[in-house]
């Protein structure tokens, strides 16, 4: 587990550190991301403690030998999903936030916590985070899965959507479903979260029964969507995603809280 508390790695300059690139992770030659440093080079930015050992991130253009982040999501054990979250995360803010959004002055990054300060107009940038809506809509024992454009050949999934200004959780699912497949529901409940960091979206997981069962694909987010049953399923999404969980529990027949 990462342990976040950099208030303690304000003057602390080393320990392991994780190089990303462009497109890719550095791999530290042992089939992980943590490379070991006598010192941070500069730039590098101190998200947390791995088993004790301070950790900081360095935002670099990267080879194209590096291998993708999803590659090293599905490959490292589960407890490293939040470290490398936080540190993809950490390195896009401060790659996307170079500048103040309201006056253009170069932003001047805070040691001990995860902070920039406008030095002219003291507008504060803090790391983006994006909630999302993610939820599997059911109908008694049938799953209703959809696949977009952009996912690999024959993987479908749960639904997913931006949640709007203004709008809550609850409503975010009932009008993602609706809108992108036609699906009216009644009961939704709250099954867990997941930051997911491509780039930067908090995902919210919900079970929703469905109110009615017809399919009106918007063609344009989803390109397929149906109904399927345990017996049938089509390719699901990578293990450790909020999706597969949301659907592995399902079929647990345990569609409760975590
Ligand atoms: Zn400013």
């Amino acid at each position: 587990m990462l342990t976040r508390d950099i208030r303690t790695l304000g003057n602390c300059h080393e320990g392991y550190l994780i190089r990303i690139g462009e497109h890719g992770i550095a791999d530290n030659g042992q089939g992980g991301v943590l490379q070991p440093r006598a010192r941070w080079p500069d730039g590098a930015i101190a998200i947390g403690y791995w088993h004790e050992v301070p950790v900081a991130v360095l935002s670099e253009p990267g080879d194209e030998h590096w291998l993708p982040a999803r590659h090293w999501l599905g490959a490292l054990p589960e407890q490293s999903f939040g470290l490398l979250s936080t540190a993809l995360q950490i390195v896009r803010w401060s790659q996307d936030h170079r500048f103040c959004g309201r006056c253009g002055t170069r932003m001047r990054r805070r040691s001990g916590e995860f902070m920039m300060a406008c030095p002219t107009c003291s507008f504060r940038s803090y790391p983006r985070i994006s909630p999302c809506i993610i939820t599997l809509v059911t109908w008694r024992d049938q799953l209703l899965l959809a696949r977009s454009p952009r996912f690999p050949t024959g993987r479908f999934s749960t639904l997913a959507g931006f949640i709007e200004p203004g709008e809550s959780a609850e409503e975010a699912v009932r009008r993602e479903v609706f809108e992108e497949v036609g699906v009216r529901v009644g009961r939704v409940s709250y099954f867990k979260s997941q930051s997911w960091p491509m780039p930067h979206s908090f995902m919210m997981g919900f079970y929703a029964e469905a109110a009615s069962r017809e399919l009106h694909i918007d063609g344009i987010e989803i390109e397929a969507a149906d109904w399927f049953t345990a017996d049938q399923l089509p390719g699901l999404p990578p293990s450790y995603s909020i999706s597969s969980a949301l659907i592995e529990n399902f079929l647990r027949g345990s569609a409760v809280r975590e």
